[in-house]
């Protein structure tokens, strides 16, 4: 992997997972999928191996994922959903053909049509999001705490009261500028 492209956040949740390849919307932008390429690489990651990704499929697949941070964001805040990042992901699961398989361990695996293609993926990752953003699955969709993330991310803990998009980054952040400000107010050591 080149060193010049930032890592992956792997989550259990694809469609959030998808749009955790944009981070810092508020502060200092991370792209994780620069390239076409890394598009690529993501989605063979997530069991969503295609075989090629032009710069106008990126540029679809980034549409698709800025319409689903704008649509989980609106349903974690509980206001109306807006139509147009709606229509974007509709429109991308009613054109993927994937097909959801069997494999003989019994776990289910997305069967992209042949060849596989970028939009076949794009389309599973927006029925995921749709099945979130409706409320179908166990889980309460959350904002991350932190001011330059604001994340839409998917609690599914018992408590429901997780804060942050991850516990590696955002939630260690925090933890560090909570440690910092305490010593700042506290700088002689406790006895
Ligand atoms: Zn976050």
């Amino acid at each position: 992997m080149p060193a010049e492209f930032p890592d992956f956040r792997l989550g259990s949740v694809l469609a959030t997972s998808f749009t955790g390849t944009l981070s810092e919307r508020y502060g200092n932008p991370v792209e994780r999928i620069p390239t076409p390429q890394r598009l690529v690489d993501w989605l063979a990651v997530n069991g969503l191996a295609v075989a090629s990704c032009t710069s106008a499929q990126l540029e679809l697949a980034r549409e698709l994922r800025e319409s689903i941070h704008a649509a989980a964001t609106a349903a974690a805040m509980q206001e109306a959903l807006p139509a147009s990042p709606v229509r974007v992901i509709n429109d991308r699961s009613a054109q993927g053909r994937a097909a959801a398989v069997l494999t003989p361990d019994g776990s289910r695996r997305w069967q992209l049509s042949s060849p596989s293609s970028v939009e076949d993926a794009l389309g599973v990752i927006a029925a995921d999001a749709i099945s979130i953003i409706a409320g179908e699955r166990d889980g309460r969709l959350a904002l991350c705490a932190s001011p330059t993330c604001r994340a839409a991310f998917f609690d599914t803990s018992q408590s429901r009261t997780r804060k942050w998009c991850d516990m590696n980054t955002c939630g260690n952040r925090q933890k560090k500028a909570r440690f910092i400000a305490k010593q700042r107010t506290n700088p002689e050591p406790a006895k």
